[in-house]
Order: C-alpha cells, then sequence, then structure tokens
C-alpha cells in the first residue's frame, strides 16, 4: 500500500497546484552536483557565513520542473488565447522581436562597456528615436522610461524645469478629464501639482467650456490622452491645444493609444509639447505580467532642452556615444539607470523595421476595423454608449442587462472564462456605469473576433433565462468566484520559512 488514496483529476488543463513547500520531503535534491572543494568556503570571511542553510523547500528535479510547468498552465496569455483587455494593447508580440531582443549582441552587452564597445546597441538606439520622433512628429525624444507611467512623470518634470527656466513659479495644477487613466493624476501629484479634472462631454471628448474655465495662470499642463480611454479620438484637439498653450501651458499627450493611429495622427504636428510612447505596447513586448516595459518619451522644440541625460548622439564621423556628465546642464538629469529598458527597445526597433511606414499604417487600420467589427456585433444585447465610429476599442455597457436580469458585468466577465475567453477590462472608464472596455487590436482572426461576439451574446440570452448560471460563472476554472474585496486585503499568499533544523547542511 501506498498510503496515498486516489483522486480524479484531469491529466491535462489547469489543476492548482500544490506548493513547493508542500512538495518538500527533507533530504530530497538534485545529488548530481558536484560537491564544493572542502576549501570553498575558506575565502569568505567567518561574519558572512550563515549559521543556518537556507530555508528552501527540498524536491527532486521532476517535481521542481513540473511544479512550474503546471502552474504556468493556469495562465491566460496571448500565445494561448485571445486578450481583449482594454487600455492595454494586448495585441500578439511577434517572435521574430523576441529573437532580436536575444541576440546575444544586444542581450550580453554589459550596460558599462565603453562606446566603443556598443557601436551598434547605441545606434539602434539612435535610429529608434529618429523613427519615433518621425511618428510623432516630434523634434527628440527620451529612450530611457521605463513605462508608460514613467513617462508621464519624465514629460511632466520637463514641463515643470521648462516654466521654472523662465522664471513661471505660480503654475501649480495640471489638467486632466475625467476619463483619464490613473496614471495621469498620479503622475500630477508625484511632480507636485495638484489635479484638475474636466468633464467630458456627451460624445466622449472634452468639455470645451469647461477646459476653458479651468485653464488659468496657474495651470502647468493638460494631459490629454488621444485616443481616450474611451476607444474616441479627441474631435477638439486643435482647439483644446490652442487653448491650452493661449493660457501659457503646455499640452502633453499620453500616447497609450498610438496603436489607433500610426501614421494618421502627428501628436506634435497638432501642437502638443510632449508625449509618451509605450513602446510595449504599440511595438510589441509581452507585458501581461507587469514588465519590464519602455516609456519613450518625445518632445517639441519647447521641452528639448530638459530631456534626460545621457542621450545618444551621433558624431559627425557616423560613430555614436552617450553624452556626457555635466555635458548638457539643463537636462532635468537621469530617470532610469543606464540607456533604459533595452531589450524592450530591441523589440521595438524590431517590429518597426519588420512593418515599415506602410505596415504601420495598416496595423492601425485593421486594429479600428477590428474594434468597430466587434462592436456592431454586440448591438443589441448590449448598451453602445458612445455613438461615433471608435478607435482601437470601444466602450460596451451592461447597465440595461442589469436592469433587466440583476446580471452585473462582473458577472459576464466571469462568465466568459467558461467560454474560454479572458474577460475584457471591466468597470473602467469610470464614468460608464458597468463598462465593459474592450480592445481585440489588429492581429486576431476575424473567426477569434465572432467568437468571441458569439460568447458575450450567448452570455446576455443566458442572463435572461437563467441568470443564477451567469451570476454564479465561472463553472469550470480552477478556482471559482473569490470575494474579491478579502481577496485584495488578505491575499492567501502560502509561505512558511523553513528552519535549519528542519535542513540539515550538505555535507
Ligand atoms: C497603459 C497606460 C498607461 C500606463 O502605462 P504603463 O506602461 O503601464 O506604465 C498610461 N495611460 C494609458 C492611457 C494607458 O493605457
Amino acid at each position: 500500500m501506498s498510503g496515498t488514496e486516489a483522486v480524479l483529476r484531469p491529466a491535462v488543463g489547469a489543476v492548482l497546484q500544490p506548493t513547493l513547500d508542500e512538495l518538500s520531503r527533507p533530504g530530497r535534491r538534485v545529488d548530481r552536483l558536484p560537491h564544493p572543494p572542502a576549501d570553498a568556503l575558506a575565502g569568505i570571511p567567518a561574519e558572512q557565513l550563515r549559521a543556518l542553510p537556507p530555508a528552501l523547500p527540498e524536491l527532486d528535479e521532476p517535481q521542481a520542473v513540473r511544479h512550474f510547468v503546471n502552474l504556468s498552465h493556469l495562465n491566460h496569455a496571448v500565445d494561448t488565447g485571445f486578450y481583449p483587455l482594454g487600455s492595454c494593447t494586448m495585441k500578439w508580440n511577434p517572435k521574430l522581436d523576441e529573437w532580436a531582443a536575444r541576440l546575444p549582441g544586444f542581450a550580453d552587452l554589459h550596460p558599462l562597456v565603453p562606446d566603443a564597445l556598443a557601436q551598434g546597441t547605441l545606434q539602434l538606439l539612435w535610429e529608434l528615436e529618429q523613427w519615433l520622433c518621425e511618428i510623432a512628429g516630434m523634434r527628440a525624444a527620451t529612450l530611457q522610461p521605463a513605462a508608460g507611467a514613467q513617462g508621464e512623470l519624465t514629460g511632466i518634470l520637463m514641463v515643470r524645469a521648462y516654466h521654472r527656466s523662465r522664471g513661471d513659479a505660480a503654475r501649480s495644477e495640471i489638467i486632466v478629464p475625467d476619463s483619464s487613466h490613473g496614471t495621469n493624476p498620479a503622475t500630477a501629484s508625484m511632480a507636485g501639482y495638484r489635479t484638475v479634472t474636466v468633464p467630458s462631454n456627451a460624445r466622449g471628448g472634452v468639455d470645451l467650456v469647461a477646459l476653458r474655465a479651468a485653464l488659468g495662470p496657474r495651470t502647468a499642463a493638460l494631459m490629454l490622452t488621444n485616443p481616450s480611454t474611451l476607444g474616441l479620438f479627441e474631435e477638439q484637439v486643435a482647439e483644446i491645444v490652442e487653448a491650452v498653450h493661449a493660457a501659457g501651458a503646455l499640452a502633453y499627450m499620453d500616447g497609450a493609444n498610438m496603436n489607433a493611429i500610426l501614421g494618421k495622427f502627428r501628436p506634435g504636428a497638432a501642437g502638443f509639447d510632449a508625449m509618451h510612447f509605450n513602446t510595449h505596447k504599440t511595438f510589441s513586448t509581452p507585458h501581461g505580467g507587469g514588465g519590464p516595459g519602455a516609456g519613450p518619451v518625445a518632445v517639441g522644440e519647447r521641452l528639448l532642452p530638459f530631456l534626460p541625460t545621457p542621450r545618444v548622439l551621433r558624431e559627425s564621423d557616423g560613430t555614436f556615444r552617450l553624452e556626457r556628465p555635466g555635458e548638457r546642464p539643463t537636462s532635468i538629469g537621469r530617470v532610469r539607470s543606464f540607456v533604459g529598458s533595452t531589450g524592450v527597445l530591441v523589440r521595438a526597433y524590431a517590429y518597426l523595421r519588420a512593418h515599415g511606414g506602410s505596415g504601420l499604417e495598416q496595423a492601425s487600420e485593421d486594429a479600428v476595423l477590428a474594434a468597430n467589427y466587434l462592436r456592431e456585433q454586440l448591438r443589441g444585447a448590449y448598451d453602445l454608449p458612445y455613438e461615433r465610429i471608435c478607435k482601437h476599442e470601444f466602450v460596451a455597457s451592461a447597465a440595461t442587462l442589469k436592469r433587466e436580469t440583476g446580471v452585473r458585468t462582473l458577472d459576464v466577465a466571469k462568465r466568459l472564462i467558461d467560454y474560454g475567453h479572458h474577460p475584457p477590462t471591466i468597470y473602467f472608464p469610470l464614468i460608464v456605469e458597468e463598462a465593459l472596455l474592450i480592445e481585440p487590436t489588429e492581429t486576431e482572426a476575424r473567426e477569434t473576433l465572432d467568437d468571441f461576439a458569439a460568447a458575450l451574446l450567448a452570455i446576455a440570452r443566458e442572463a435572461h433565462e437563467d441568470p443564477e448560471l451567469v451570476r454564479s460563472a465561472p463553472h469550470s476554472a480552477p478556482v471559482r468566484r473569490l470575494d474579491e474585496a478579502t481577496a485584495a486585503r488578505q491575499p492567501d499568499l502560502h509561505w512558511r520559512p523553513l528552519t535549519g533544523a528542519q535542513m540539515p547542511c550538505p555535507d
């Protein structure tokens, strides 16, 4: 008798896994590694030596490998299925870009090598800056920021430096629309500004009357996401930028949604003073796990002197070098170590090279087409709050469904899991009741979009016929409905420190 009771469970698919501590058995290990020589520890000062061995679980190799591979099967990823999270641009990341980023010449380069030994990487960064400026319609860019949010902060720190350089100390406010991403007001307050929120109008754009009333000698900048997090292009962008400049303020564009407008709209040409890209959204790099990313900031004439240092410069003989410390005293300084998230920037470069100008424009057209195609299929089953052509994403709402059946957006999202789809972003933007923010991106096949629409339509039917079925979903996932508040406040993260006594030092 083995002492183990048989349990029924599928051989494949997502099954919850025991923790490594639960699998651990004293003395179990991969014993093929040669022991270190007897005097291996002799050179380490006594006070640096551990009294006890590290408290690590003890496993053999197949257990360890299966643990992590099985855990990975619990994850949804764009490599395993459709990922329609609005405001995130979860598009397919070409494997070609992964190959490029892993080339040893890029991946293994030490960040402190002299410029002469890093010419290839420096050239790539320099060219990438030129292309981003071309797309943005701007003068120059910094590639340093580690993500969009840090790009925003970098941009606003440059705005602050600009006003200070003119002796204009009265500007203490940043204006954001009420549809803005949470990072915009967060950036404003991190840079020491007060956030002033202006409402959206009935068409989902900025209320120009409210904006004009909010603008004044205290305004440092407007931060505008365009297209917005409602998936809508700002129709009055020219009037908005003009009003901002007339008040002596600067116009910052959150470019997280550039995927919709590549080659169609150049923020610099429209008068914006700065914008950031989220290259991990627009130009590939898997980002579901939270990073790393890259948030280059492109600027026009006014902010040029304040760009972070070091920039990559091209010498007259065609070689490249980094700016030297102190070379440009007006700079706001460094915002990140070395030159930025180089691997992410290599992916962006590869993406841009592979697509070319017309390819990028095509990608944006396809993203807009996919969003509008999907949106039209939901008509009648869900509310579509803004009767306009959308850009890369659209907001639907389950407000009517909720009134008629009691089924909420959260229930719809959970039920989608049973249909094999990752739910879209929900309850954001905050200004739409029972919001579903859906971004299909340009990379999905028409059949995938049809399948997703069919699932949403089926769920709306289920809500009318058997609301409890939807309210108690998911029925097929290894974890059912969690208490959201408890899950967020008291996450059940299992970790138990082993004592050294449980783990004798290997001889
Ligand atoms: C994603 C996003 C951000 C933040 O970008 P990160 O790269 O995640 O830091 C800011 N604004 C908008 C509109 C976004 O969608």
